[in-house]
């Protein structure tokens, strides 16, 4: 049986795996992510945590197939981090940098990239051959896998399909400094901008009207019947569904999987973007199937050691 490690390296802390050639999670565990000095402890942390593990659990070197990362940046075939301005980094070659700290063989990916590869391999994604994972958060994100492989693109942007432009018009600016972008309406942050536009329309009553609005919320009202919630949510739908269409007619997937904060909704999901995915998907796309993600917070940790058990 061979082990690999997945690291998951977010801005607070870093998510550390042991798992198995079959993907079981044998053990669990997070360091804090020690940001001063432009992160330059961040690395050396993980392998002393590593190699802490390796001697905790009476393993052989020769008995692990590596160390697999995922970093918030693009990262490209080679293992170079451009950027994680979370982190403090500037652009450098992680894989080779971790490797000599760790003596293990080292492979990288962009955070988001790298949990899309492991709800492929053991989440909503399992038994397809190619798969593009769309994350419903703060923003939207997107991996694209195929078998094993992650599609980086050239500059590891590859799926960045949060900043496809969607809608003209629109004044507010998206977090890139464009306008229109798929996430301004897909995001949880985007659901909450079109139920304040949809509540500014008229006086019609709503629940909506008092107390925070959240993407949860908005969906929970919906189910409980409030008609402007239900407006809302249709509207969201459209957004989400017509995206997705753009994403499906480039890319051809055989699954689309959807996870991150707005997935928890359930399975309503899927009756919201159908009518408008259908309406602009390209008619050679039509078999295109849709799953939740699974894998919640291990996604990260079990596509970092998929990188290296593949
Ligand atoms: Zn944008």
């Amino acid at each position: 049986m061979k082990y690999a490690f997945g690291v998951d390296i977010g801005g607070t802390t870093v998510k550390m795996g042991l798992l198995d050639q079959n993907g079981k999670i044998l053990e669990k565990w997070e360091i804090p992510t020690r940001t001063e000095d432009n992160g330059s402890k961040v690395l050396p942390d993980i392998a002393a945590a590593i190699r802490d593990k390796i001697n905790e659990k009476g393993l052989n070197d020769s008995d692990i197939a590596g160390v697999g990362v995922g970093a918030p940046g693009a990262v490209d075939d080679n293992g170079v981090i451009y950027q994680a301005v979370n982190l403090g980094w500037g652009k450098f070659n992680l894989k080779e940098t971790l490797h000599s700290m760790v003596k293990l063989p080292v492979k990288a990916g962009n955070d988001a990239n790298v949990a899309a590869l492991g709800e492929s391999w053991m989440g909503g994604g399992r038994g397809f051959s190619s798969m593009l994972m769309v994350t419903l958060g703060t923003g939207v994100g997107g991996g694209l896998v195929i078998g094993d492989h992650i599609i980086n693109g050239a500059q590891g942007s590859c799926c960045e399909i949060g900043h496809i432009h969607l809608v003209d018009n629109e004044e507010e600016e998206c977090g890139c400094g464009n306008h229109g972008c798929f996430e301004q309406y897909a995001s949880a942050t985007g659901i909450v901008r079109l139920a304040k536009r949809r509540l500014a329309e008229d006086t019609k009553d709503s629940v909506l009207r008092s107390g925070e609005i959240s993407s949860k919320r908005i969906f929970d009202e919906a189910k409980n019947g409030d008609e402007v919630a239900v407006e809302i949510t249709k509207r969201y739908g459209y957004y989400l569904g017509k995206g997705l269409a753009i994403c499906a007619n480039v890319l051809n997937p055989e699954v689309i999987v959807i996870g991150g904060g707005v997935s928890k909704c359930g399975d309503i999901l899927f009756d919201l973007l159908r009518p408008s995915f259908d309406e602009f998907l390209f008619k050679g796309c039509r078999e295109t199937k849709f799953a939740m993600a699974e894998l919640g917070n291990d996604a990260g940790i079990c596509g970092a050691a998929r990188l290296v058990l593949a």
